[in-house]
């Protein structure tokens, strides 16, 4: 960030939650300070050499952040794993979808074109271009720092935007990184502005600060609704991706080898710190007690432990507050009557994470009243319930405040697309468990947000339509006739 400002000297703690150990000591931006940042994106921005900057030249310099990126994700990625507590094995694969995602954008930047309407007069043109937004205010979730950064940043500045970054305060790092590759990527200065502290007033700055034309924010559904609202007062543009309830549906012609491995993935992935998570598992009364029996033997198998070990599944529960959420949530189930079925404890580890918070694989069978099998638990949580038909796995898929995803298993293509499209959720994966893919749009219906990130129409979303309408008659218009 480019500020004539001093730098106030006050930093917070940042903390490995494996370990507990203080792996940094992080600045805490000040509101004369986030205005600095705002003004330097909105000066970069109305200067025109960023935003008017040929899009075929940007889309070089975007490419470039992903080459970077390549290069140090080994670097990155154990960042990450320090900062967060997640899985190396998982912290692996978002670096590669990190690149993707600044090459895809990168693609996108040549692309974004406006377009020719039939004349409304025959003396007219009538055309559309798109311009970008302007300044985004990029607010960012901590279960995935940097990947999550990468979907705004990555689409706003091909669009030609500038942008101030603000990750969560307990996951900073990888942020501050991105910000040293857009300059060495040639990024020009004042474009990316990186923001860090350690409460929730600096998102709220952002979102009210009257410089900023546009809020792309990930985070909960409640913080999702007060963005909302604070960003009516200035009309700025907001996309929301927000929590989610997701369902996995399995049929009983379905592989159902398969779906338990889908199943093991939806929930376990991340330590369920996903929003996409699968965290309620729908299934077939047919083959309920089957699945039902080799979910759990194979969740035995699911490796708690050092994020930094390849061989761990499962690793840290990022934040003491959401470690004590899990902790009631699976206290509420017990006491509404779920049935537990494995975990619903804390995990215990030895060595160097004793001092982590870890959570065991934890399934119940709830009824879908339950507050486990309705409420976001954001952990290594799933509920099992059975159902009858195909009507009755949709009433229950779609009996949800959320929208967000939603994986289907059945060997039926007929079955399978039927309810697909009867689900109201952003993504509904078949017969597989991978669905986030650049390229592909990503986001929620319902109380899951609105906007799409990851695919070209996010485009749409980081730019504004303008229409040019140009006289080509040769007698000159005189309205009034004066
Ligand atoms: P959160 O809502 O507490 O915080 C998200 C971000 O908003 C953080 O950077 C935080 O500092 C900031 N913030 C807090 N108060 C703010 C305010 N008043 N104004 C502006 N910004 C503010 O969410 P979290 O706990 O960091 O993340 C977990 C949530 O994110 C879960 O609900 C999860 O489902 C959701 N999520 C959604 C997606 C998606 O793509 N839909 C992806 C990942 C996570």
């Amino acid at each position: 960030m480019s500020s004539t400002l001093e730098a106030s000297g006050t930093t917070y703690e940042d903390r490995n939650p494996a370990t507990g150990a203080v792996i940094a000591h992080v600045h805490e931006t000040t509101r004369e300070e986030l205005d600095a940042a705002v003004r330097s994106a909105r000066k970069a921005f109305d200067g025109g050499k960023w935003s008017n900057m040929a899009a075929s030249r940007r889309a070089k310099v975007v490419y470039k952040m992903a080459q970077l990126i390549a290069e140090r994700a080994q670097e990155l990625m154990m960042l990450e794993v320090r900062d967060n507590g997640k899985a190396v094995s998982t912290a692996k694969g978002e670096m590669g979808a990190i690149v993707d995602c600044f090459e895809f954008y990168a693609g996108a930047a040549t692309k974004t074109y406006g377009e020719t309407m039939p004349p409304p007069l025959p003396t007219y043109l009538a055309n559309t271009v798109r311009e970008p937004v302007g300044v985004v205010g990029a607010i960012i979730p901590w279960n995935f720092p940097l990947l999550l950064a990468s979907w705004k940043v990555a689409p706003a500045l091909a669009a030609g935007c500038t942008v101030v970054l603000k990750p969560a305060p307990s996951t900073p790092l990888t942020a501050i990184e991105l910000g040293k590759i857009a300059l060495e990527a040639g990024v020009p200065e004042g474009v990316l502005n990186v923001v860090t502290g350690s409460g929730r007033e600096l998102g709220q700055w952002i979102v009210e600060h009257p410089l900023v034309d546009k809020i792309a924010f990930t985070g909960s559904t409640a913080t999702g609704k007060l963005v909302a609202k604070t960003a009516a007062d200035t009309i700025k543009r907001v996309t929301l991706e927000l929590g989610g309830k997701s369902p996995t549906i399995v049929f009983d012609d379905a592989d159902i080898d398969a779906a338990v491995a889908g199943a093991l993935y939806g929930i376990f992935y991340n330590a369920g710190q996903a929003c996409e998570a699968r965290s309620r598992v729908l299934l077939h009364r047919p083959i309920y007690d089957r699945f039902v029996a080799s979910f759990v033997e194979r969740a035995q198998n699911v490796r708690v432990g050092n994020p930094e070990d390849p061989q761990t599944h499962v690793g840290a529960i990022t934040l003491p507050e959401q470690f004590e959420k899990i902790k009631s949530y699976c206290e509420i189930g017990r006491s509404e009557g779920a049935r537990s079925l494995i975990g619903g404890i804390p995990a215990s580890l030895d060595g160097e994470c004793a001092n982590g918070l870890f959570w065991t694989a934890t399934a119940f069978e709830a009824e879908p009243g339950h507050r486990i099998a309705r409420e976001e638990i954001f952990g290594p949580v799933v509920t099992f319930t059975p159902f009858e038909d195909e009507a009755q796995a949709v009433a229950l898929a779609n009996d949800s405040d959320y929208g967000l995803s939603a994986s289907v298993w059945s060997n039926s293509i007929g079955r399978a697309n039927r309810v697909a499209r009867a689900i109201r959720s952003g993504t509904v994966a078949i017969n597989t468990p991978y669905a986030v893919f650049p390229g592909v749009p990503f986001g929620g219906y319902k109380q899951s947000g609105y906007g799409r990130e990851l695919g070209m129409e996010t485009m749409r979303l980081y730019t504004e339509t303008k229409s040019v309408l140009t006289y080509v008659g040769e007698k000159a218009m005189n309205p009034l006739g004066l």
